[in-house]
């Protein structure tokens, strides 16, 4: 029997990155994987296929373009799911290529097959081919993600009625689309079909999409959703949802409302992918979500088992999965790591894309923090009207009492990029300061960090001590050479 030092179930981005710093650090590691080919459902199902569909989209819609020459500018006039689909197919086997190649280098066995507990040290694996092997692990990290959650009153037939994996295989352009579920990825594929001229109807239950962000940000991208030709149809439940004769979906709520739209995508929610793995034989238990608890450094109930990615639920990232995995090889094998996820960007795919760290203003006002925001417009900044942007922008929290960073929100053009800067100054500690203080590429969009960061400056006046002023003279000879030249 074959015997390693970690055996990682799963090969997405948190057994990746575990079963590499195992290797790394001159250790065993292998990766079993059931699927055919290895990246997980980030590279197949979607973080990087829903990236490449919106990509396709923006680029082909020529939205990107319309705040200059108008919303009826078009690239083209006619987009088939065959114009969009074809990118994600050559994108996912180049990444797919670059990931296995990388285990290969680093020496990560890769072993194709289904794995499952036989006790506590030992799994089954059925493999592709038909074969049960065994195989002995002095440690286990289950990194087996999760699956759309597929109710059985939703008459799911790959065609009309779809999950968020099924959506990947559209094989015909909808007029109109009903999404239920206004999380991340609903409103991600809400807002990307409705780039693509398709009328669509989204059905949330709470009073607002995405509810854990920044309401004035949220509210700001409702109004931009709305504006977009999207109907939301929020605080409403769904009593059924039917095809007719014409396989037309009718989705029916609970306030007696009908939708009838050419497709539905069904996106309320995903469950852990543990119910095959006999966790009893191990002595785990997974909650009713499929999903598996640890404690801080990873390790579930049995101290050699690990458990990192979605499998642990929020926040359910590939960018935080990827590190749980490496933190939590880190600690199996007693090598030094810091874990900084305290402060980790979120960022939110949709058309416009909306990127947050920190608190939120909602989050300062429960805990009674005082605060003072900074907000700019990217139609205010230069590089805003160079991209002729109409929409975006930037707001920044800052703390009364010592004027740290506690919290930043961007929607618009970027955001997903841009958010790295003030998530540098949050963890590393800073202060408007920073942002006052220094200069910024002209014209950038980062600039809006220092437009807002005066706007909140002017704001906290009343605040503000007989500060000495921080005068740095500029002695760096190689700036000088630089703007010399
Ligand atoms: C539509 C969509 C869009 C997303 N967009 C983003 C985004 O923009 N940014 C972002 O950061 N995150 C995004 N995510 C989330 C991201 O994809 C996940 O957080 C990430 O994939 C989780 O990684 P993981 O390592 O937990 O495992 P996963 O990527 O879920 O992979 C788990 C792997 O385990 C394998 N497996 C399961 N059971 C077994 C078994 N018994 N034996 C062997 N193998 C098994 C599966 O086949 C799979 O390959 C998105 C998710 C979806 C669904």
């Amino acid at each position: 029997m074959k015997e390693f030092d970690l055996v990682v179930i799963g090969s997405g981005p948190a057994g990746q990155r575990a079963a590499i710093q195992a290797c790394k650090l001159g250790k065993r590691a292998a990766i079993v994987e059931k699927n055919t080919r290895v990246g997980g459902v980030s590279v197949h199902t979607g973080t990087i296929p829903s990236k490449t569909v919106r990509e396709a989209v923006l680029y082909l819609s020529g939205w990107r373009q319309r705040g200059f020459y108008g919303m009826n500018h078009r690239e083209r006039t006619k987009i088939t799911p065959d114009d969009v689909l074809e990118r994600v197919k050559l994108t996912l086997s180049h990444q797919v290529e670059v990931m296995s190649d990388q285990l290969c280098r680093n020496g990560v066995e890769v072993i194709g097959g289904a794995a499952s507990f036989v006790d506590k040290n030992t799994l089954a694996i059925k493999t592709n081919g038909g074969e049960l092997e065994h195989i002995k692990a002095h440690n286990i990290l289950v990194a087996v993600g999760t699956r759309p959650y597929r109710p059985s009153e939703v008459p799911f037939n790959g065609s009309t009625v779809l999950d968020s994996d099924e959506i990947l295989s559209f094989n015909k352009m909808p007029r109109s689309l009903t999404v239920i579920g206004g999380g991340v990825i609903g409103i991600e594929y809400a807002t990307i079909f409705a780039a693509l001229d398709v009328k669509v109807t989204l059905v949330e239950e709470r009073a607002r999409v995405l509810s854990f962000l920044d309401s004035e940000i949220i509210d700001e991208f409702q109004h931009q959703m709305r504006d977009q030709g999207v109907v939301l149809r929020l605080e409403e439940t769904v009593k059924t949802i039917e095809t007719d004769a014409d396989n037309r979906v009718i989705t029916t709520l609970n306030s007696g409302k009908k939708i009838q739209t050419d497709m539905l995508l069904f996106a309320a929610g995903r469950a852990g992918s543990t119910d095959s793995l006999n966790l009893p034989a191990a002595g785990l238990a997974a909650d009713s979500r499929g999903r598996l608890t640890v404690n801080e450094f990873f390790q579930t109930q049995v101290p050699h088992i690990y458990a990192a990615g979605d499998v642990i639920g929020f926040p359910s990232l590939a960018a935080t999965s990827m590190v749980q995995g490496r933190l939590s090889a880190c600690h199996m094998f007693n090598h030094e790591f810091r874990n900084k996820l305290e402060y980790f960007p979120y960022g939110i795919y949709s058309v416009p894309e909306i990127s947050m760290v920190g608190a939120t203003e909602q989050e300062l006002t429960q805990q009674g923090i005082a605060y003072e925001t900074g907000v700019v417009r990217f139609r205010e900044v230069a590089r805003g009207q160079i991209l002729g942007l109409q929409q975006g922008m930037l707001k920044m929290l800052f703390a009364v009492d010592d004027f740290r960073l506690l919290g930043v929100h961007v929607m618009g053009e970027g955001a997903t990029e841009l958010i790295h800067i003030g998530q540098a100054v949050i963890t590393l500690g800073g202060t408007l300061d920073y942002f006052v203080d220094s200069a910024f590429n002209y014209p950038t969009l980062a600039e809006a960090y220092k437009v807002a960061a005066l706007n909140a400056w002017n704001k906290m006046k009343p605040y503000r001590k007989a500060i000495p002023p921080n005068v740095v003279p500029i002695s760096n000879d190689a700036l000088k050479e630089y703007s010399d030249s």
